[in-house]
């Protein structure tokens, strides 16, 4: 299995329109953060995890030929913005399934009709399939797919755990039984937003107190916010086996 991070930033991405915070204004690369998105990469099937505003362009820069399916985490902007993107793929391939919560696909049908049009559909609008999830392993092929159930405060979000890999964004708060989907892990991704308390996200401290609880061999931190600090200057102070993610970073699992 192959993660690619399409994508690390928080909502607003790095840098932030207009800002004259050093962060926004660095030269280095792994300072600049598009918005989260990871593409999974198993058995030939490219499998997408949120597709937000920045999808477009997170295709091309990684040279994406297929879109197998969409897994969304939760509903927030900077998590859906990009379906109707989607449109090449869907010429070429048909229909893409979307795999969510019963909310997060009421959500899109709301705010993208046009997309899940039955009746006198555009010409031309894309389409997808709509695959409603629980907080219950589902298949994607032979893939087993493990939701893992949290909280970003008031809003529900889902993770995913496939084999030795799980990806957690947007996470602030998750019961013990939820934890327990998180054992034995090679590489957990979670989010660490930046270094002072946040009302809807983990910052650094609590995420390397979450790792150092679940000690899978490695963890990434994604849903980075400017205020974290330089990726550089952040990464020398991390445990060794704790890593920043950055855009278009890959690793094998
Ligand atoms: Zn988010």
């Amino acid at each position: 299995m192959e993660v690619t991070f399409l994508g690390t930033g928080t909502s607003q991405g790095i840098p932030i329109i207009g800002s004259n915070h050093p962060v926004c204004l660095s030269k280095n690369p792994k300072d600049k953060r598009l918005r989260v998105s990871v593409l999974v990469e198993w058995e030939g099937y490219n499998i997408l995890i949120d597709c937000g505003p920045d999808f477009r362009t997170q295709m091309l820069s990684n040279n994406v030929q297929r879109l197998d399916a969409i897994l969304y985490t939760h509903e927030h902007n900077d998590h859906t913005a990009g379906l109707d993107d989607i449109r090449p793929f869907f010429f070429r391939q048909g229909d893409i399934p979307v795999f969510a919560h019963k909310r997060v696909l009421k959500s899109l049908r709301k705010r993208f009709d046009y997309i899940f049009e039955t009746e006198n559909k555009y010409p031309g609008a894309p389409g997808v399939i709509e695959k409603e999830i629980e907080n219950k392993p589902f298949h994607f092929e032979e893939l087993e797919i493990i939701p893992v159930d949290f909280d970003h405060n008031r809003v529900q979000v889902f993770g995913f755990r496939m084999k030795d890999f799980a990806y957690l964004t947007d996470l602030k708060s998750i019961e013990e039984e939820e934890i327990d989907k998180l054992r034995d892990l090679k590489v957990l991704v979670v989010n660490a937003l930046r270094i002072e308390p946040h009302h809807s996200h983990l910052n650094l401290e609590e995420a390397l107190e979450f790792i150092d609880k679940l000690k899978p061999e490695r963890a990434y931190l994604t849903h980075i916010s400017h205020l974290l600090g330089f990726h550089d200057e952040v990464q020398e102070q991390l445990p060794k086996n704790v890593f920043l993610a950055y855009d278009n970073l890959k690793i094998t699992i």
